[in-house]
């Protein structure tokens, strides 16, 4: 009967079969600090200024939107120059919806089948997960205890699979810590002489962080690619507006997979909206690297493992069982992450009133537990 199909009885492909697609859950509790989000909404001069922009781009949707979306690659150009300590041109940069199509896009170009992936795990999931939608095999890298990258294990993962792309998230999600950027020259150099490959640093979470973008590096280094996401810090998740930086030669060579006229012109109309409150937003990225850090600190002291946090979230441990220590703190009305990192839970950094609830929630839990 055909209302007992399920996907299983499909002809999916045979890489697909069995898999579980990304899933964090949405609930509807009070206290929701579980995907990174920022928990402010945008301010309301900004929300007048997108409702101008996508009026007047409402009066052109009969044609199709600027397929190169130059205004916006000019701006958000203009936003790295001033901010990630590098001179980049619209020519450097390339957007897509969401970081997430930025790397499907990598994906599709330099790996597929018969080609490979590596990221050093736990990492952003998605990675592994898009790897595999677009045909790459994936390879999952080691990490130390303390979750920093294992330059020496990472160089020889590299050079034994000669992989055509690797991931390293800086800051890492769901660990928070953020690459030095010896790590990254060190495997840069191991990727271009086993293969050569292309290296993308995820830099979605780059402006919560106590080190500097590693956006100077794509300098002379025409495999280097850095991606960049305004879900985090200009507050912006629902927009999917996601963006790298390269050599030029990179942006030309994703145009072969993109679909045409893929970013909507309501989504470029709202971009270039919030690049001009830029400032604004920017604001509300330093009060929650200030409540990120009190997040740490108020852990350590109620006896916490706390990993280094560079993002807008803590991971924080360790529990014996990591799952019913999030049921315990979701029954009282916070929701965090469980990624299945085991022993280790992940917080967003929210409002001092949400962060308090969920302080008030992990104190608790410490008391039950002793
Ligand atoms: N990279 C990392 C490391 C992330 O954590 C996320 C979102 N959770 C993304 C990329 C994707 O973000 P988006 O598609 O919203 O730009």
């Amino acid at each position: 009967m055909t209302d007992r199909l399920t996907l299983d009885d499909l002809p999916v492909r045979d890489e697909l079969r069995g898999k579980s697609p990304y899933g964090a859950p949405q609930l509807d509790v009070p206290v929701q600090l579980n995907t990174n989000e920022n928990p402010y909404p945008l301010p309301e001069p900004l929300v007048a200024r997108i409702a101008e922009r996508v009026a007047e781009a409402a009066r052109g949707l009969n044609r199709y939107p600027d397929r190169d979306a130059v205004e916006l690659r000019t701006e958000l150009a203009r936003y790295l120059t001033r901010t990630g300590g590098h001179r980049v041109g619209v020519e450097n940069v390339w957007a897509a919806n969401g970081s997430n199509e930025v790397i499907q896009q990598l994906l599709q170009t330099f790996g597929g089948p018969g080609r490979t992936a590596i990221g050093f795990e736990p990492s952003y999931s998605m990675h592994g997960l898009i790897a595999r939608g677009t045909g790459t095999g994936w390879i999952s890298g080691p990490r130390n205890e303390d979750f920093t990258i294992d330059v020496a294990a990472a160089e020889q993962a590299i050079a034994h699979n000669a992989p055509d792309v690797v991931f390293i998230t800086s800051p890492n999600n769901p660990t928070g810590t953020a690459v030095e950027a010896e790590t990254v020259l060190a495997l840069y150099e191991a990727a271009q002489a086993a293969k050569p490959s292309l290296v993308v640093v995820d830099e979605a979470y780059v402006e919560f962080s106590h080190r500097d973008s590693l956006l100077p590096l794509i300098e002379g280094r025409p495999h280097l690619v850095v991606s960049r996401t305004m879900s985090k810090a200009f507050g912006a998740a629902g927009l999917r507006l996601g963006y790298l930086a390269a050599h030029p030669a990179v942006v030309d060579a994703v145009q072969l997979v993109r679909l045409p006229y893929h970013l909507s012109a309501v989504t470029q109309a709202t971009a270039l909206a919030a690049l001009e409150h830029t400032d604004t937003l920017l604001g509300y990225v330093e009060q929650l690297k200030r409540e990120r850090d009190r997040l740490v600190t108020e852990l350590r002291t109620a006896g916490y493992e706390v990993t280094d946090s560079d993002a807008n979230f803590v991971q924080f441990g360790r529990f014996e069982d990591a799952h019913a220590a999030w049921q315990r703190i979701l029954d009282q009305g916070v929701l965090v992450r469980d990624n299945g990192v085991p022993g280790w839970l992940r917080v967003t950094a929210g409002t001092p009133t949400e962060n308090d609830a969920f302080l008030d929630a992990v104190r608790q839990l410490k008391k039950e537990q002793s």
